[in-house]
């Protein structure tokens, strides 16, 4: 047999329950994703409780979270893409009512149909190729200028519609994080304005931020995305939710260093007394963000053990002076209970939608899931 033929290779590892190739490892709590959606439920009394679940699921795994958030109750569900959608619907089956939001592309608009997908109509463009053949969604732009139909056009979309035919009309908050931005009132008027055009159609204008600013922005259909996977999506007085990712990954070694050592790439950090580290099996390869360099920590016992110095892509080291807890092998949590998103996305100088869909969605990808 020849010394390198693919026959005479060893077997890959299994890391883990569904081993990916990382040892970074990812938890999805699905209760805590149900309790999340049962506080906007509440939160609502008077609208129905959508899920958004594109990007799959903020990183999490639609194909899991989507049933889980069925099971809870949830009937409608967003994702960004047809292809996330026929994903959702196969976790689903029959019956939810799947909403894309980028709306139909010249390609695909027979494939909608086909799976029954409803798409979000965004322009004339997409009113005119989706041509009613089917339920669908229009999306009014109330100001914040990235998708719908914008003022000029609504006159010419009612008249290209059959109202009868429209599942919801909705927008979008451009400043929803911010409960007290007066934007969030003119959005609200410009779309009480507009869908006076559409009578017959329920109206949904409330992601998470929208939810929480009051039974005035809720309408017929909420549709809280972050808020699911555990943020308030605030920049500030966010309300506390159920942790629903934890993402931890295994010390590889300890070092006992003097004082005047220096750590990782650039030498950025200097030891000012002995120190006890331990490099840990994490990097920007497993979306660990390198804006994290000396920002970040690691939770090991419940208490913060600093990062030194920067995010290599595969290794980090972490400060654990004085930690008996700390051997190979250990995990140390980079978010969940003890490393809070909200937390972690200021300390990175991004949101929690960032590290949800960036950090959680390559460990859900490569690394072990429990
Ligand atoms: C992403 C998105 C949502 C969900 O937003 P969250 O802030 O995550 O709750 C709702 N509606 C639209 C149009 C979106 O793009």
């Amino acid at each position: 047999m020849k010394a390198n033929s693919p026959a005479s290779l060893p077997r890959l590892s299994q890391d883990g329950p569904s081993g990916g190739t990382r040892l970074a490892r990812l938890r999805v709590d699905l209760s805590a994703i149900q309790e999340n959606w049962r506080f906007f439920k509440k939160r609502a009394p008077s609208a129905a409780t959508a899920a958004v679940v594109k990007a799959d699921a903020y990183g999490l795994g639609a194909e899991r979270v989507a049933p889980a958030l069925a099971k809870a109750g949830a009937r409608v569900f967003f994702t960004a893409t047809l292809n996330e959608a026929l994903a959702v619907r196969q976790a689903l089956g029959e019956g939810p009512q799947i909403f894309v939001l980028n709306g139909p592309q010249s390609v695909d608009a027979e494939l909608f149909a086909a799976a029954n997908i409803t798409p979000v109509l965004n322009s004339m463009a997409q009113i005119a190729l989706w041509n009613a053949r089917g339920p669908m969604a229009l999306h009014i732009d109330t100001g914040m200028n990235r998708l719908g139909i914008g003022p000029e056009e609504l006159a010419p979309a009612a008249i290209a519609l059959k109202d009868a035919g429209l599942a919801l009309v909705m927008s979008h908050l451009a400043c929803g994080s911010d409960i007290s931005h007066e934007m969030n009132a003119r959005q609200r008027a410009r779309f009480i304005d507009a869908a006076s055009l559409f009578p017959k159609a329920p109206l949904s204008l409330a992601a998470t931020g929208g939810a929480l600013i009051g039974g005035d922005y809720h309408f017929d259909l909420i549709r809280p995305g972050i808020g699911l996977y555990g943020s308030g999506g605030l920049d500030g007085g966010n309300p506390t939710l159920a942790v629903a990712a934890t993402i931890e990954a295994p010390i590889l070694q300890l070092r006992d260093v003097e004082a005047g050592e220096s750590f990782g790439y650039g030498a950025t950090f200097t030891a000012a007394k002995k120190m006890r580290t331990a490099t840990v099996a994490l990097g920007y390869a497993d979306g660990y963000l390198r804006s994290l360099s000396g920002s970040g920590y690691g939770a090991l016992s419940g208490q913060k053990r600093p990062i030194l110095g920067r995010v290599s892509m595969d290794l980090i080291i972490v400060d654990v002076s004085g930690c008996a807890d700390a051997t190979p092998g250990t995990m140390i949590e980079f978010l969940g209970a003890d490393a809070k998103l909200d937390d972690i996305a200021a300390l990175a100088g991004t949101a929690p939608y960032e590290i949800l869909t960036t950090f959680a969605g390559a460990v859900h990808k490569n690394g072990a899931r429990t």
